[in-house]
């Protein structure tokens, strides 16, 4: 029997309304009020300060754990007990359906159980599901592949989860849907008499409650009272509708009892109207702001701390989507400059180091012991391979060895290399990559899935290195291996005791990473902390704390709002049938939200986006356009000191308050010249003594300058990468070998030029140079066979020799002489608009082929795309030399005829650099400009990073050296 109640929805006109209406309807004794999460918990409690004791703030796992607990019934299951019913449910379902598209993964299986959640937090039955699903196809659809697929999975997932209830039940435990069957069919002790909900559904807020969570509260015994509190705003969105829905004849009230406040906008001097925010550089230069702001000059103490001004205590919210990024650049940022601040209780388990070394141990076992996976063991803090550990510098020679000797991954290979290993330096860093992989091999092998778990367990055990008592880290990482241990435990004994199949390796490491992705760590005790006045909350906590300023930071597309998660089984059309919410109804409510608050704060709001994420360009989110607050100048203030990087500002500077190490290397700065000063931004300076370029080096020089001066100034060494099929570097070198060995062969054959009546013992002497040169480079087998149908062609597409003979037995003018690999070395004559020079140059021309009527054709293999006719400085520059040079040679003068690309990409093989007279006459005017343009630049020693295209920094090896000066901070 549904026991009487009253049930009222509230309507606040903003969040300080909010925040007022929850206390003080929550007045009541016992009251629960249900929040999205534990940091708005928090807030929320510094808000009900004056409530009564016994109020519970919660949010709704913690909801349902109450309510558990005042069952006095059976337990609960964990994930990891239901993970593994579900997933002896599945392989069962799956046995009925010999014909499934897919294998049962237990990645999959994770997936279903989310799914399985979903629809049942959404209120339909397993039976119902099948049916709607199948209406929404339309039944049978004979012929139609792809929705007999559907039709197929849908009855395998709908099998598998009348299992998975089946098996739920037969255990013995709650699950949440068991439990919440119980809850409406039990009085609690005591019972749950006022709920105050102050979340929206699902669909409006990502930490909401579902239908089935608002038909338990209409339902559940002994409930009294039910408190609805919610944002015009937000119900707008269309939560309103949805509510009056699903609580026919709720009572509705609106909170009149203050005039609305509305902050105002701080936004940067000199912005654009149309721009009210702050574009920083990056996540990091967007804390640094805040710093800034929040630490006035002044306000050191004796010890150097920073101090907010007194009579001005201030409380600020920084506001994210993503915790990550800002809690980890938290402690460089706000706490460098002393700042006291506050971050939400957990972070994620995965994110902890400890939980980076587990990852690296699975990544080696499962890449076959790459040469990335075994340096990165053999370098992390957190393992003891060996000891004494390897020295840093014989890891960093270990890894140039492997990476030389393209060892590719292969226990039996790192044994045979490390048993004439010669290099002394690395001898060390060998062993023990030997001994780590000796240790894991047996993990990689198929065992039950608790063996598997199990010896996973005491191989981290005893591979953790011992903690030193003085280690700072020392206490986080023990409870972080505590953490770890635990999770592995707790799914070898789910899977001891529901479900214990034959495991590879992949499926363990799976188990094992999603188990700690889905963990959370809480990474200081609270009593730890000091009272903050700047808080790092996510949006959600942030609806529920009142502060005198908020800071809306990493606003970028994709962020706000967050992209939506994808279900893997079924279409957006399909899941409409199941009450999944549309796209539109989300943003509409992201928005709502988002607007309510910018307008929560008491002083003002500030907002911040950047553009550069991982050393590439984001774009700003598109929210940052609906804000409509006044706005307030904020004027940039005098430089002050707030970082102890900030001694260096003042003149002169004072570096007494800093310890004697930062002192050290602040004098050491200090020293030397201001960093707005050109050599900080790309300016070397001439060099000492004039070299001679490769032209290549300055096509790269053209493509980006700080490339140029990383890659030939600096010479820096780019990060070597294992690549199953060749490099490109390594596959133009192959290529380029193979056409100098055939023409040097087809020469010497006395053959002449290549004409249609010969192409077929062309064809014949190349097959057997590619065999030739194949047998002699050290390939792997997947190597060799790709390069010979590259260069040979299949029964599908001919093959790059193919393109070659064919582009010379087309023309008619004989070749009577071939210069391979022709050396372009020493002096060229060039046209600049200044007038004419002589600059010095070296390079090499792939092929030159001397004709019979005088001219020469030159001719540049690409494996990628041909450069642009505008762009290209090779082949021009190349036939200016040889011009220069063959003015007289074996007595006869020859001249530029043509000059072509044999590209082994894009649409075409041969692609000529000019067609005409007046094409060819631009090409190579505009190329010795640019020749000229870069030498002096060069000369000059100019370096800045100012790429030609901004995407150039994506696959750009030298990224983590360049401050990319280019984006605007
Ligand atoms: S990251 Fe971009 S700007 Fe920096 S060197 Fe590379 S290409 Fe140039």
């Amino acid at each position: 029997m549904i026991t009487p109640r009253r049930t009222r929805l509230i309507r606040v006109p903003d969040l300080h309304a909010f925040r007022r209406v929850i206390s003080h309807v929550s007045d009541r004794p016992g009251a629960i009020v249900v929040v999205p999460n534990r940091a708005a918990a928090r807030q929320l409690a510094r808000n009900l300060s004056r409530s009564p004791a016994g109020v519970l703030v919660l949010s709704r796992d913690e909801l349902y754990d109450e309510l558990h607990s005042r069952l006095r019934g059976p337990r609960r299951l964990t994930t990891y007990e239901r993970e593994a019913i579900a997933q002896a449910a599945a392989v069962h379902a799956a046995q009925a359906a010999p014909d499934l598209p897919f294998r049962v993964r237990p990645g999959l299986v994770s997936e279903m159980i989310k799914f399985y959640d979903q629809l049942r937090r959404q209120s339909q039955a397993v039976e119902r599901f099948g049916e709607l699903i199948e209406e929404a196809i339309g039944g049978e659809t004979p012929g139609d592949r792809g929705a007999e697929r559907l039709l197929q999975q849908t009855r395998f997932i709908a099998q598998a989860f009348s299992e998975y209830e089946a098996r739920a039940r037969a255990s013995g435990g709650f699950d949440e849907h068991l439990l919440r069957a119980r809850l409406i069919e039990v009085a609690l002790s005591p019972p749950a008499r006022h709920i105050v909900v102050t979340v929206a559904d699902w669909i409006a807020d990502p930490d909401g409650l579902f239908v089935a969570d608002f038909d338990l509260l209409a339902r559940m015994p002994g409930v009294e009272t039910i408190d609805i509190v919610s944002t015009d705003a937000t119900l707008a969105s269309g939560f309103h509708e949805r509510l009056h829905e699903w609580l026919p004849g709720l009572d509705e009230s609106t909170d009149v009892t203050a005039a609305p406040s509305r902050p105002s906008l701080t936004v940067p001097a000199g912005a654009p109207p149309e721009q009210p925010w702050f574009t920083r550089r990056d996540r990091e230069e967007e804390l640094i702001g805040v710093a800034r702001r929040y630490a006035p000059e002044g306000s050191h103490d004796a010890a150097g701390q920073v101090l907010l001004p007194l009579g001005d205590l201030v409380t600020t919210a920084v506001v994210y989507k993503r915790p990550l990024p800002y809690l980890y650049l938290a402690p460089a940022t706000l706490g460098a400059a002393g700042i006291e601040y506050d971050t939400a209780d957990t972070l994620p388990l995965a994110a902890e180091p400890t939980a980076a070394a587990v990852d690296l141990l699975l990544d080696a076992v499962e890449s076959g012991f790459s040469r990335e996976s075994l340096v990165a063991m053999l370098r992390s803090p957190h393992l003891r391979i060996v000891d004494p550990p390897p020295s840093a510098a014989g890891i960093s020679a270990f890894d140039r060895g492997l990476s030389e000797k393209r060892y590719l991954g292969d226990p039996v290979r790192l044994e045979q290399l490390v048993a004439v290993w010669h290099d002394d330096a690395a001898r060390d860093a060998a062993q023990a990559a030997l001994a780590i992989t000796r240790r894991l091999m047996p993990l990689g092998g198929k065992a039950p899935a608790s063996a598997s778990l199990g010896r996973l367990a005491s191989l981290l055990a005893e591979l953790w290195r011992p903690l030193v008592a003085d280690d700072h880290f020392a206490i986080r990482d023990q409870r972080a291996r505590a953490a770890v241990a635990e999770v592995v435990e707790a799914l070898r004994a789910a899977h001891a005791t529901y479900h214990d199949p034959e495991w590879t390796f992949a499926d363990a490491a799976g188990a094992v990473r999603r188990s700690i992705e889905a963990s959370t760590f809480a990474a200081a005790p609270l009593e730890e902390r000091a009272a903050p006045r700047v808080f790092l909350l996510d949006d959600q906590a942030a609806r529920y704390g009142s502060f005198d300023d908020v800071i809306v930071v990493g606003l970028i597309e994709n962020e706000w709002p967050e992209a939506g998660v994808r279900n893997i089984f079924y279409p957006p059309a399909l899941l409409k049938a199941l009450g999944w919410p549309s796209e539109r109804d989300r943003h509409a409510a992201a928005e709502a939200r988002f607007l309510d608050l910018v307008a929560s704060a008491a002083r003002s709001t500030a907002l911040s986006t950047f553009t550069l994420e991982d050393e590439a360009l984001v774009t700003r989110s598109a929210l940052l356009d609906e804000v409509r607050l006044s706005t307030t100048v904020e004027e940039p203030a005098a430089p002050v000191p707030v970082f102890d990087a900030d001694a260096l500002l003042r003149e002169p500077p004072n570096l007494d308050h800093l310890g004697p190490e930062p002192r050290e290397w602040a004098a050491l700065r200090v020293s030397r010249p201001s960093a707005d000063r050109p050599e900080f931004h790309g300016v070397s300076g001439p060099p000492p003594k004039p070299r001679v370029w490769s032209v290549s080096g300055i096509e790269t020089y053209l493509d980006c300058p700080f490339k140029f001066f990383a890659r030939y100034v600096l010479k820096l060494d780019e990060e070597p990468e294992d690549e199953e099929v060749m490099d490109p570097r390594r596959q133009g070198q192959f290529v380029h070998a193979v056409f100098e060995d055939f023409f040097r062969a087809w020469q010497e054959s006395g053959q002449g030029a290549i004409t249609p009546a010969n192409l077929d013992e062309a064809r014949g002497l190349f097959e057997s140079v590619v065999d030739r040169q194949l047998e002699a480079a050290t390939f792997s087998e997947a190597e060799a066979g790709l390069e010979r149908t590259r260069l040979l062609g299949s029964p599908a597409a001919s093959g790059l020799g193919e393109a070659v003979f064919r582009m010379e037995a087309e023309r008619p003018v004989p070749v009577v002489e071939r210069l391979l690999e022709y050396a372009v070395d020493g002096n060229l004559t060039v046209n600049t608009p200044g007038g004419v020079r002589t600059v010095a140059l070296r390079g090499k021309a792939d092929r030159l082929d001397l004709l019979d009527d005088g001219t020469f054709r030159l001719i540049d293999y690409k494996l990628g795309w041909p450069p642009d006719r505008g762009r290209a400085l090779q082949l021009p520059l190349y036939a200016l030399f040889a011009e220069q040079r063959l003015d007289s040679h074996r007595g006869r003068r020859y001249v530029l005829g043509e000059a072509a690309y044999l590209a082994f990409k894009g649409p075409r093989r041969v692609v000529p650099l000019f067609s005409s007279p007046a094409q060819r006459a631009d090409v190579m005017s505009k190329a010795q400009e640019r020749l000229s343009a870069a030498l002096d630049a060069i000369g000059r020693g100019e370096f800045p990073p100012t790429p030609d295209d901004v995407y150039r920094c994506e696959s750009c090896s030298f990224a983590a050296v360049c401050r990319k000066d280019y984006v605007d901070s």
